[in-house]
């Protein structure tokens, strides 16, 4: 199969990345080079050292010119960096049949996670994990801009997001395959193109990696985790990433976080790089389907719980349990997102077995608390969530659950109430976080948080949960939209 010759011409890269390629191949050049090279694209440099200066990778000193990032990070992780970025940027929509949002959001996506992987498995590859994880699907968009109409045959026959197969079908080989063409006529370091050979092949037909061997296991589990947390989302995925994890030396709570942080990276990335990601990939549709599937998972094998009719007879055996931890959110130290899932379906259940009571639920998230991140640091964003949080837990009662729903967002969850007890309750949380003041280098923070109260009188079915959590979720949207620091009430 001959993709250059069925394509005629592969795309060349832009001019800069070019020239930094150029610089990954000769052993001699130093920072001033690489220095020389982006001062033809100040928005480029100005992207790394933003990057470089960002929570993820966590440098005590600001940095503020290349020679500086150089000097802290390395002249190889910044030539790639500065690949990754100068690629990321030429690669826009050239009129192809391909979503562009979608290409995105799978790019950073295996980005992202292979960074991540890379940091929990092979430090000092992180870089090259990233630049191969977002050149991952190039060949999508090269076959899409090159092949338009067969292309968009393939993606009426396999969807948004085609399969290999789907194009293989259509082309008799796949955007896998021009990815590995495309990567190698660019001359990227060798150690990539070996590895990412590796990384759509299967284990017993990939071929000797010498030397790429754990680039190339790194690339396997970004794989496994985009099958695990991508449309597919695939059971089978599901229980090999929650397998993978574990062999990592990732525990449970560790797991749920590691899909948590992928997300947020995600987001931040496509901030950082103005790149648009799918229309409504919130929290929740993005990867909290994929995360409730984890826990699932996590939870059966943790905790082989019997029926929930059995466990709602003892909520206390419950509170024992976040005790051991397995339900507690480990920044903040209340109660995690599975505790929450389970203690509600068990309320759900005990309602449902009693034929009366209503369940309750608040939905809080802090306002605006990104800017706390942008402006001071992840460290200190994390700091304003221990804060919130323990703040909040102080003056819920004990027959009620503050638990950290996700991200900057907490619940709280309230049996037989009325809306007015609810009210009451969200404003007590409202005011008190107000009145906190969060201590920090630059002196004490304010922070708010917006609320959305839901409540369900007549519980007869277990989907009440579900139902439940959308209705505080738009009275939350109410909230934030009515100027924050309030609460909004389900109609
Ligand atoms: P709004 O008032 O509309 O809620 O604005 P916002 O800035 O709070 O909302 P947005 O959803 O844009 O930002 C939430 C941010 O929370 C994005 C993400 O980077 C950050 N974040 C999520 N989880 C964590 C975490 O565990 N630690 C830190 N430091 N930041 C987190
Ligand atoms: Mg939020
Ligand atoms: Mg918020």
């Amino acid at each position: 199969m001959d993709i250059t010759a069925s394509l005629q011409t592969l795309p060349s890269p832009p001019f800069v990345a070019m020239e930094i390629i150029r610089l990954t191949r000769d052993q001699d050049s130093d920072a001033g080079d690489l220095a020389a090279v982006l001062s033809n694209d100040p928005v480029l440099a100005t992207r790394i050292l933003q990057v470089a200066n960002s929570p993820a990778y966590g440098l005590s000193r600001e940095v503020t010119s290349i020679d500086r990032a150089v000097a802290l990070l390395g002249l190889k992780a910044v030539k790639m960096m500065a690949l990754s970025f100068s690629l990321a940027s030429e690669l826009g929509d050239n009129g192809g049949s391909l979503d562009m949002d979608t290409y995105w959001y799978h790019s950073l996506l295996n980005a992202v996670t292979a960074r991540r992987w890379a940091e929990a498995t092979a430090h000092g590859l992180a870089e090259e994990a990233f630049l191969t994880g977002l050149l991952s699907h190039l060949g999508r968009l090269v076959l899409s801009e090159s092949k338009p109409a067969e292309y968009a045959e393939v993606l009426k026959a396999g969807g948004v997001w085609p399969s290999f197969e789907a194009e293989t079908a259509v082309f008799g080989f796949s955007s896998a395959d021009v990815t590995m063409a495309v990567l190698e006529e660019w001359g990227l370091p060798e150690l990539i193109v070996t590895a990412a050979a590796t990384m759509y092949v299967d284990a017993e037909a990939s071929e000797e990696v010498n030397g790429a061997e754990p680039l190339a296991a790194v690339l396997k589990n970004v794989v496994l985790t985009e099958h695990a947390l991508g449309e597919c989302g695939d059971p089978a995925a599901v229980e090999a990433l929650h397998d993978a994890l574990s062999m990592a030396g990732l525990n449970d709570i560790e797991l749920e976080e590691f899909v948590h942080d992928l997300e947020y990276r995600v987001r931040d990335m496509a901030d950082t790089l103005s790149v648009d990601l799918p229309e409504g990939m919130s929290h929740q549709v993005m990867l909290g389907e994929a995360r409730s599937r984890l826990v699932e998972v996590s939870l059966d094998m943790a905790h082989n719980l019997q029926t929930v009719e059995q466990a709602a007879e003892d909520l206390r055996a419950s509170n024992q349990q976040l005790e051991g931890m397995a339900f507690e959110d480990r920044l903040t130290g209340v109660p995690n997102r599975a505790a929450f899932d389970d203690h509600l379906a068990r309320c759900i259940a005990g309602a449902v077995r009693r034929d009366a009571g209503s369940v309750g639920m608040i939905l809080f998230d802090i306002d605006h608390f990104k800017r706390f991140n942008d402006t001071y640091g992840h460290q200190i964003g994390d700091d304003v969530l221990k804060a919130v949080a323990h703040a909040a837990s102080r003056v819920t009662r004990a027959d009620e659950l503050f638990a950290r729903y996700g991200g900057e967002e907490f619940a709280l969850v309230v049996v037989d109430c009325s809306m007015n007890d609810l009210a009451v309750t969200g404003e007590r949380i409202r005011a008190t976080v107000e009145a906190t003041e969060v201590p920090s280098t630059h002196g004490p923070l304010k922070v708010t948080i917006s609320g959305g109260a839901a409540l369900l009188t007549q519980v007869h079915d277990r989907d009440a949960g579900e139902r439940l959590i959308k209705l505080a979720d738009d009275a939350l949207y109410g909230a934030k939209d009515a100027g924050r620091n309030q609460l909004g009430f389900a109609q």
